[in-house]
């Protein structure tokens, strides 16, 4: 979005700007294929993926292909773009989303499926294949929700299943020789790639609510389609230039994929089976990642990545030279998916060296037998140890998550959760109690607590429980409130998903293609990011099945055994067998050995030429690890050198707010390499003083901060020069001076440019301002109203030129200020959708005595 009066007109600006650091903006005309990858949920949550990040840096590697990002907008901008009938467009080059060749959405999750239809929508994208013309882009989709994508099958001419890296270059290059085909030429070509699906070449039959038949119509090939799997991740270009982005995003860090899959074999767990076999990273390679990826990026966070971090096979070894080379610079390293029993001391040790993130464990069930059912591989004795060994180290809250409504489970079950939660905090007390623990933070003040977090359990296609029945919202309900009144009333606190997501969730988790209409019905009655509690309406999804007279919770029923699924044509190449002996299995209460560690669990998958795990020697020593030598950065005895940095902020970035503006500041002294202090604590921060936050929207030529080294410049002109070269479009720094006061008090002279030539009446009002001895400005806070007398605060308004006006405001740290459009707004008494088509620009300020 490129245009300022609807910047100015929305929520949270910044995720829409796009320039962020890393950003690739290519030349359109010269691109053979223009992809646009969408990530069908608001930009927080979809820069947070690692997935479509990697598919835009290998299509913007190859010279001939240009790829593009666009996120689904908020409600607010939807609105705006209807209104003003303004396409929706790429962040890059601001392209409409319909020039583009490709729209390649990434499918993460079942409840952003109506998202996918408000982007085609904006995009002026006809939702049903079947409606489309040549003009169109292609619409091809692919992630974790393609293994069953036949709630979405009608909206998307191609989907690919599996991995994305190599097929989505042999997508461009087969498009890129087949310009001149038509739409029905470029699909069969596309069905020659493995793992693409057309859906529109299979037909499917209904007997009430189960399917009849599943049969190809059209196109070539045999039945199942089978998922596409890179057999190496070694071979697959990472992120080495990561995009950083402007706006807070919900993980802020720097993702490194240590592995691909998991083979743990837990029996509702559907990423289990779809991203079999194993594949990990070499720890040289993770280590070298790490290392480009924090300094091309500036985070301050680093997070190893996969399914279960702590069965990597060299965590151990790859874990101290990755703390070694960052704890002072500041960075943590965080492992988000860690496995109880897999969390050794050892590893705790190395990850609270920098800052405790949180320790999170997931006994899923809370019995030892329903462990057993699940095949979760732990006992309340090993979560038991783990907590013990967190309290130890110093941690004092604790989160478990749970499922509720998990196959054979009882109210017994139920009790379980909480009678584990009372040993966990009995656990701490002990702990806590323990002289030999003085050190810890459970001594030095707190009680232990712990956190239970519960979802509804949903079973999910291609696992073991794709069978099995989902329980009622009102059955999950029910369960939650028997657990919350067994739970311990002290230290424990209870959180839950809300169950009617759940339902929603288990409806197109194993829906099938009738289901497009009640997508599209809901969606017509306003169903919009159903992924977020506050929009999320149940209501519309019933209202909208009951007009089309489905009976959409036969989507929860148990599946006989034999019934054809809805996901039946398309095979993840685990054997259909070997998901119906792990029920038997579960039945039985019988464990399953994880094939990483153990012989082939004969999943069906490996064929062991061409596919197999690849798992590094846990006692291989590390080239790499010895040769990362912390970095003496700090000299012994702490010395301060104040630097003053003056800067202007010009173009869309003035529309990112003054947090999101430290941030991006914090990042590039990073990337820069200047050797900033950080504060001591719990959550180090670098030690860099700011001028006074600039309202949204207003440009600047005259920004400053304050940064305090440990070490001298050498060269202030090198310096300027390194933080330019490293500071996203639109940040300029204009110079650096040694040493710097924080003016207390100050003239600040601001150029006003109305959106027409200043009037007469206008004018008077000016006069009238400048003649008053009081103007007051009422301002409502938290609902309540406070005066600020503006007129002691303007020194200068005159007009500079037919629509320009000078303004000169005294800004004093201790007093209540105004902003330069209050002051316009109220002054010329001008109306909201006047005021924001005024352009403020910061021209410079002078400090007073
Ligand atoms: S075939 Fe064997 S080694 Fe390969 S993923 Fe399946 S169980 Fe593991």
């Amino acid at each position: 979005m490129k245009e300022a009066n609807l910047l100015a007109a929305i929520n949270r600006p910044g995720r829409y700007l796009g320039e962020e650091f890393n950003a690739v903006v290519k030349d359109w005309e010269s691109a053979a294929i223009r992809f646009a990858l969408i990530f069908p949920d608001l930009y927080e949550i979809g820069m947070s993926h690692q997935g479509l990040q990697i598919l835009y840096h290998i299509i913007n590697n190859q010279p001939e292909f240009l790829a593009e990002r666009c996120y689904c907008p908020g409600k607010d901008v939807e609105q705006l773009l209807r209104k003003t009938e303004t396409p929706l467009t790429s962040l890059e080059n601001g392209y409409p989303l319909a020039n583009f060749d490709v729209l390649g959405f990434t499918l993460p999750y079942e409840l952003c499926y109506t998202n996918i239809l408000t982007v085609l929508h904006l995009a002026g994208i006809p939702f049903y294949t079947s409606d489309r013309e040549e003009q169109h882009p292609l619409v091809i989709g692919g992630g974790a929700c393609a293994m069953n994508p036949e709630p979405v099958a009608d909206f998307f001419d191609a989907i690919l299943l599996g991995d994305g890296e190599e097929a989505m270059v042999e997508i461009a290059e087969t498009l890129a020789g087949a310009k001149k085909a038509s739409r029905e030429e470029k699909l069969a070509l596309l069905e020659d790639i493995d793992g693409i699906y057309i859906p529109k070449y299979f037909s499917v039959k209904y007997n009430g609510v189960r399917i009849h038949s599943i049969t190809r119509t059209q196109g070539k090939g045999g039945l199942p389609i089978r998922r596409r799997v890179i057999s190496d991740l070694s071979n697959i270009s990472h992120l080495k230039k990561p995009l950083v982005p402007n706006a807070k995003i919900v993980h802020d860090r720097l993702g490194i994929e240590v592995a691909r899959g998991c083979t743990r074999g837990c029996r509702f767990c559907q990423a289990g089976i779809t991203y079999r076999p194993v594949r990990e990273r070499s720890p040289e390679q993770v280590l070298e990642l790490a290392k480009a990826g924090i300094a091309n990026s500036g985070f301050e966070e680093l997070a190893l990545l996969s399914l279960s971090t702590g069965d990597y096979s060299c965590i151990e070894q790859t874990l101290p030279p990755l703390m070694d080379m960052f704890v002072q610079k500041y960075i943590s390293v965080a492992m988000p998916s860690m496995r109880v029993g897999t969390l050794t001391p050892a590893i705790m040790e190395q990850i609270k060296r920098v800052r405790k993130t949180g320790f999170t464990l997931a006994p899923e069930a809370g019995s030892d037998r329903l462990r057993r059912v699940i095949n979760k591989g732990i006992t309340e004795e090993d979560l038991l140890a783990s907590c013990g060994d967190a309290f130890r180290l110093g941690w004092k809250l604790i989160k478990c998550y749970f499922m509720t409504g998990l196959p054979t489970e009882t109210k017994d079950d139920i009790e379980a959760m909480a009678e584990l939660a009372r040993k966990i905090l009995a656990t701490g007390k002990a702990t806590k109690d323990d002289p030999s623990n003085a050190l810890t933070n459970i001594k030095k003040g707190g009680s232990p607590q712990v956190n239970i977090s519960v979802g509804t359990f949903v079973p999910k296609p291609h696992t073991p429980f794709q069978w099995q029945r989902q329980i009622t919202v009102d059955e999950s309900m029910a369960k939650l409130d028997f657990l919350r009144k067994k739970l311990p009333k002290k230290n424990c606190n209870l959180k839950y998903h809300n169950p009617k997501v759940s339902w929603l969730e288990g409806v197109f988790s194993r829906g099938d293609r009738r289901l497009a209409q009640l997508l599209v019905a809901a969606w017509q009655k306003g169903a919009r990011l159903d992924g977020w509690n506050e929009n999320f309406n149940p209501e519309l999804w019933r209202q909208a099945a009951e007009e089309l007279q489905m009976d959409i919770d036969s989507y929860l029923r148990e599946r006989d055994m034999e019934e054809i699924l809805p996901w039946s044509h398309l095979t993840t190449g685990v054997s259909d067998q070997f998901l119906r002996d792990e029920l038997a299995k579960a039945q039985e209460e019988s464990y399953t050995p994880d094939c990483r560690y153990h012989q082939c669990q004969k999943c069906g998958l490996c064929d062991f030429k061409t596919l197999r795990p690849i798992v590094y020697n846990r006692n291989k020593t590390l080239a790499a690890a010895t040769s990362c030598e912390p970095e003496k950065n700090a000299p012994e005895k702490e010395q301060h050198f104040k630097y003053m940095v003056h800067y202007s902020r010009r173009g869309k970035i003035c529309y990112l707010g003054h947090l999101e503006i430290l941030q991006l500041i914090f990042r590039t002294l990073h990337r820069a390499e200047i050797p900033v202090h950080y504060s001591k604590g719990f959550h180090p921060s670098p030690k860099v003083s700011f001028g006074p936050a600039l309202p949204v929207g207003t440009e600047s030529m005259a920004e400053y901060f304050i940064m305090d080294l440990f070490r001298p410049l050498t060269s202030l002109e090198e310096a300027q020069k390194r933080l330019n070269e490293t500071l996203p479009r639109g940040l300029v720094v204009e110079k650096i001076e040694f040493s710097a006061q924080i003016p207390q008090k100050m003239l600040v002279d601001y150029q006003i440019t109305l959106p027409a030539a200043i009037t007469v009446e206008q004018q008077q009002k000016i006069d009238a301002f400048l003649a008053a001895e009081r103007f007051p400005l009422c301002r409502i806070r938290k609902r309540k109203s406070k005066e600020v007398d503006i007129r002691p605060l303007i020194t200068t308004i005159r007009g500079e030129d037919a629509s320009t006006l000078h303004l000169q405001m005294r800004s004093e740290s201790t007093l209540p200020g105004a902003k330069p459009i209050e002051v316009i707004e109220e002054i010329l008494q001008l109306p909201k959708e006047e005021s924001t088509k005024v352009k403020i620009l910061k021209k410079k300020w002078h400090a007073l005595q």
